[in-house]
Order: structure tokens, then sequence, then C-alpha cells
């Protein structure tokens, strides 16, 4: 079989000095979710006129950059997050990366910074795993996940798309997903504060989305909750989404309901595979507008059974009460499988290859040893 070399286009310069067998098994004991970094990153830079140049897979370092560099001032980037896993044969796999490079097309072209391509996009991951492959930890519910950045370099405090970018790529070994029992999270639903606005930047993934949800994620701490739910800003009316996750509520008679993508809300390759395989076993899913009232409604005469939130960092996250200033609503206890429980293990079941890929979402990146042939 003809297979193009994992690093083609991004030229591999090695770690010298990479982190000892015994540093990294202390490392990825117990990651806490991206505090652990692997002995490499993968990085290109584009400048306008010349495009893209400098693939390369390079040890893990700071980029430095000028104090006017345009992303520190007016946050001009896009990111992803996706994850790599490995099989029980070794063999390591991506999910989806196809729809993350889209996705991050899709934001650069909002953002205003130039697009990278679906195979450069690839090329970077898979160039990286290759070369970090000892941290690509393989015990069950454990990833590596990758976080692609793409960020604007310029010196220069005008208000204009910079004309220097870098996209970088780096991986973190992630432990096991630990979901807050079967009670699930409880979430604050803000009153106050809005997450995005109609023609904004709800819909991409960038920093700045992140930077304003920090205050309303803390308000949520401070009434004893996990997670914040916000409402469109138009009516404060309608259920979006969670600061870094798709919502999705299951009826009693098993049919499904969750937010459509409105241009506020960010669309969740987690959401998509999930709805995918709710169709695929022939449940009903809905995709609109989803009143903050109707849902709460729902809850108290038990026609709505479960609430749940996704996204690729938590998988699924079960959601156990919805409080405000004026409501504090339980979602009832679930008797046998709970169709978030039921998501959970039919999703981490494909993407551990423990169960077949009927939708063709699973890349290998890296062979299982026995089949290498070197
Ligand atoms: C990344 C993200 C999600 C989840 O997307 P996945 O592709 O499933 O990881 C949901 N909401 C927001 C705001 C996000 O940034």
């Amino acid at each position: 079989m003809e297979t193009q070399a994992p690093t083609a286009s991004f030229t591999h310069i090695p770690n010298r000095r990479p982190a000892t067998d015994e540093e990294r098994w202390i490392a990825m004991e117990n990651p806490v979710f991206g505090k652990v970094f692997t002995d490499h990153m993968a990085r290109a830079s584009w400048r306008e006129g010349e495009g893209w140049s400098d693939r390369r897979i390079v040890p893990l370092a700071p980029i430095p950059m000028h104090p006017g560099a345009a992303v520190l001032h007016y946050a001009q980037q896009v990111f992803e997050g996706l994850k790599a896993y490995r099989h029980e044969d070794g063999s390591i796999w991506l999910f989806r990366p196809e729809a993350n490079a889209a996705r991050l097309a899709a934001s650069a072209r909002r953002m205003a910074l130039p697009e990278v391509s679906e195979a450069d996009f690839i090329a970077a991951l898979e160039g990286l795993i290759a070369a970090d492959q000892n941290w690509v930890p393989g015990s069950p519910g454990t990833s590596l996940y990758l976080r692609p950045l793409l960020i604007a370099t310029e010196p220069s405090l005008l208000v204009q798309p910079a004309s220097d970018v870098d996209f970088v790529v780096t991986a973190s070994p992630v432990g096991a997903y630990m979901s807050n029992g079967d009670a699930g999270v409880s979430i604050w639903v803000s009153t106050g504060f809005h997450r995005a606005n109609a023609g904004g930047t709800g819909d991409v993934k960038t920093a700045g989305n992140y930077a304003a949800s920090m205050l309303p994620q803390k308000e949520a701490k401070d009434h004893g909750c996990q997670q914040v739910l916000f409402l469109d800003a138009r009516e404060d009316r309608y259920v979006e989404e969670l600061g870094g996750m798709n919502l999705v509520a299951v009826r009693a008679d098993g049919s499904v309901l969750t937010p459509r993508l409105t241009g506020t809300i960010l669309p969740g390759v987690t959401r998509d595979s999930i709805l995918t395989l709710l169709r695929d076993q022939g449940r009903t899913v809905e995709e609109r507008d989803i009143e903050l009232a109707e849902l709460l409604q729902g809850i108290e005469e038990g026609e709505i059974v479960e609430l749940f939130a996704c996204g690729t960092a938590a998988v699924v996250t079960p959601i156990g009460r919805l409080v405000s200033d004026g409501f504090d609503v339980a979602l009832p206890a679930l008797e046998g499988e709970s169709v978030a429980e039921a998501m959970l293990t039919q999703l981490t079941d494909i993407q551990y290859g423990r169960a077949d890929d009927p939708h063709g979402w699973m890349r290998q990146v890296v062979e299982a040893p026995e089949s290498r042939e070197d």
C-alpha cells in the first residue's frame, strides 16, 4: 500500500531534550485538562502576498511575539479542539479531523484570517502525533487533545486584518473525563449576560467568546453551579448553549430536541455526531428554537426527562439541575440507561475502535506496532 509519509509537508525538527520516560509517565499519570504539553508542536507562518511557509514540527517552545502583535490587542485569533485516540492494538486515530479543518477555515474567514487548507491542517496533526506518539495515553477514556490555533502576529495597533499570521498546534494528554456522578451537573442560566449576538462571533471558535464567558462562569460557580447556559441576546427567551458545549434535551417519548444553529451557536462536531447517531437509531431529532419557559415546563411536567451537554473535551455531560434567579428545577432520576450514557458509550466505542464506524469518521494516523513493516 502506498501511503504518503505523515510529515510530508511538515519538516520534523526533533526535540533533542524530550521528556524522559519517567517524566512523561509522571506527567501522564493524571493530567489536569490542558496543563500538560507534549515535546513538540506544529507550526507554519503566513504572510500577506506570500501565503503559507515554514511548515514544521518543532520542539515545544514559547512563541516570541512583539508586544504590539495584533492578537494581543484585538484578539484576532481562532482555534480548534479535537482528540487522537489510541486503540487496543496500539494504533492511533483522529475523529472527523475534516470537520475541524472546515470549521477552522470558516472561523478564519469570519475573523479575516487566512485559511489553513484541509491538507495542511491534517498534515500538521499527523506530523505532530507521529512525533509525539509515546504521549498518546492508552488507558480507558484517555486521549491526546489537540489544539490548533491561528494568531495574528503582525506588530500593528491599526485595527485591520494582520498581514502576518502563525498557525500553531499543541498536544496535551488528557485523562478520562469524570462526570459528576449520576446526578449530573448543575447549570446556572445566565440572566444578565449573553454569549453571542446576531451577526457577531457566536458560531466562530474564537478567544473573545471565551473571555466574555468567564464572568458569567464565575457567577455560576458563586451559585453552586458548574456551568452556564446562555439565552439568546435578542429576546432573552431561547436557550442557546453552554460556554463551550452544546445542549440536548430528551423527551419522555424518546425523541430529542436541540437548539437549531442560528448563527449564535457554535456548530459542535460532537453535537452533529450525536444527532447523527440518534437519527441512525430511528429517533426523531428536532432542531429548532427552544424557549427556556418551554424547557422548564417540560421538565416539571415530566415531558422532558433528560438534558445533557456535549463537546469534544467532556464528550457528554448529564445535566441534573437548571438554576437561576427565579427557579431551581431538577431533572428526574432515571431508571435504566440514560440517552446521555448511551450516547457516551456509542460515540466513544467508535472513537476507541470498539465498534464499527458506519460513517467513516475515524482516520488512522499511526499504525499498530505489529503491522508496521519496518
Ligand atoms: C468547541 C465548542 C463547542 C463544542 O464543539 P465540539 O466540536 O463538539 O468540540 C460548543 N460550544 C462552544 C462555544 C465551543 O467553543
